[in-house]
């Protein structure tokens, strides 16, 4: 790859160096990753900073409404109805698309999704798209799959091009390069643009030298790919979220559109726009309003924006989502990132852990499930379960309860696996369910506990167990039991002579005037 041409997204058109497809699946556990991110202290400086600063500007915005709960509860109601009606709604949508000049294609996966995006760029003879940042492409993994096809995809938004130019993974929904400082970007753009000897780390000078490289682009790219934020059904309508203008110039210049749409993206009227243009911007960035809020219904006059637009409606595991009573509320998800931004286990290891294109409490309730819980690791667990998720959520996604929901589905897939034999830990859950049920056994349980933790105390704490106990303590410190428990101070208490209560006062006689 040369210097200066660098949006060729790692050798990607020296064909050795195409990368493969991406695997959809978590490439390592959770809690492995996160050590290793746990490591990086840069990393952690980084990723406090910019998440403690986004929510205290979420927190002031979302103050400024007093009907926000009011909001958040429509928000949930109209995202629950459109799941119940999602075929009736879809069908309305191809139709209005068809109506205003547009054309509907149906994937059932991310290859089909691939397929249908590498042969319409084909058949334009383009050899180059420009892109909206969009998870739903990251999710289908279009990038690698038009490289394969021979096709460069130039990613528009800064931080996805930060991310495309160090040819890394995005480690958050809404601030892809949120785990980079600006002395590492400068680095990386002195390393890969143009003209850029002498770039100091000034937020406008890097702008500005992403803005040079990418204008090139938008004029002479004939094609654009975009994700959709929302999908109206009633006038075929799709709405694309940003806030640099990147997405309205790819929206404007080519002279082909080409959006992939999950399904779930669906909002049922126009009206309900008025609800989640509320919501997603306070919730997101913190601003009352988004910078750009783009409308594309079918196609325009001629010479004015693209003359072909095409609509790809994703399936890719979501109709199996759907099927699931608890788990279907991650469907209800319009991507703003407040879960990731008030998430003290993000905070702390950054998107890269959860090796998800989804991170953060989102991504550990979504992924899971389109992926399927046995190829998911320990991303279920990946939560403290302190329900601040849930407060902040614009949609009130109960996250813990989807949590603990597929913790549920974990363990089950764990007991099928081992087909009625035993575990330890299934021998230890066994030993505890009967110590747990008779309260004799408890206290007998906590008596040996006292006698058989005098070695291990150190500090007031226990810092190790032995055994398979020893995974519980490899990241936290245990509380031994306590010399006296509630139970035998009770008892004792009930053992102590009663001081005499005292004598009765006579009742005082009523004195007549
Ligand atoms: S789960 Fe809720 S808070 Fe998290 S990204 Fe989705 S809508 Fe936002």
């Amino acid at each position: 790859m040369s210097r200066h041409d660098p949006t060729t997204n790692a050798e990607l058109m020296s064909r050795e160096g195409v990368p493969p497809l991406p695997t959809r699946r978590p490439a390592m556990p959770f809690q492995d990753a996160a050590k290793l991110s746990l490591a990086d202290s840069q990393l952690r400086f980084n990723m406090g900073k910019a998440t403690t600063t986004i929510r205290g500007k979420r927190v002031k915005a979302v103050e400024e409404l007093p009907d926000w709960e009011a909001l958040r509860e429509a928000g949930r109601a109209i995202k629950e109805r459109t799941l119940r009606h999602l075929d009736k709604y879809l069908l309305q949508l191809e139709a209005s698309v068809a109506r205003v000049g547009g054309k509907v294609h149906w994937a059932a996966d991310a290859e089909d999704a691939n397929r249908i995006v590498a042969g319409l760029v084909k058949s334009h003879g383009a050899r180059e798209v420009v892109k909206i940042k969009s998870l739903t492409t990251d999710e289908i993994g279009l990038n690698e799959a038009l490289a394969h096809e021979g096709i460069r995809a130039y990613e528009t938004d800064l931080a996805e091009l930060i991310i495309q130019l160090a040819d890394e993974r995005s480690s958050h929904i809404l601030v892809p390069a949120i785990h980079k400082s600006r002395a590492e970007i400068r680095e990386l753009f002195r390393r890969t643009l143009e003209n850029t000897e002498g770039l100091s780390d000034d937020p406008k000078e890097l702008a500005a030298a992403a803005r040079a490289h990418l204008r090139k682009k938008f004029l002479t790219v004939p094609v654009a790919v975009s994700g959709v934020n929302f999908g109206v059904a009633d006038t075929g309508t799709v709405c694309i979220v940003e806030s640099e203008g990147n997405g309205r110039m790819c929206l404007t210049l080519p002279k082909v559109l080409i959006s992939v749409m999950g399904i779930e993206k669906l909002v049922p009227s126009w009206r309900d726009l008025e609800v989640f243009l509320q919501l997603l911007p306070r919730s997101s960035t913190a601003e009352r309003m988004n910078p750009y809020t783009s409308f594309w219904t079918g196609i325009a006059p001629p010479g004015d924006g693209p003359d072909e637009f095409h609509l790809i409606l994703l399936d890719d595991g979501r109709t199996k989502v759907l099927g699931d009573q608890v788990g279907r509320q991650a469907l209800n998800c319009i991507r703003c990132s407040a879960c990731l931004n008030i998430c003290p286990v993000y905070e702390r290891t950054g998107g890269h852990a959860y090796n998800s294109v989804y991170p953060g409490p989102i991504g550990a309730i979504l992924t899971p499930q389109l992926v399927g819980v046995e190829h998911a690791g320990s991303l279920p667990y990946a939560s403290s379960l302190c329900g601040a998720c849930y407060e902040v959520c614009p949609v009130k996604i109960n996250i813990p309860e989807v949590l603990v929901h597929l913790r549920g589905q974990v363990v089950r897939k764990k007991q099928e696996h081992l087909r009625g034999r035993l575990s330890p830990e299934n021998v230890a859950m066994k030993m505890l369910g009967r110590v747990f049920s008779s309260p004799r056994r408890f206290a007998a349980f906590q008596k040996m506990g006292r006698q058989g933790q005098k070695m291990m105390v150190k500090g007031g704490v226990i810092e190790r167990l032995p055994g398979y106990l020893g995974g519980w303590t490899s990241v936290r410190d245990v509380y031994p039991v306590a010399p006296q428990t509630f139970r035998e101070w009770w008892q004792q208490r009930e053992r102590r002579p009663q001081a005499p209560s005292k004598p009765k006062q006579p009742p005082r006689e009523e004195t007549r005037p």
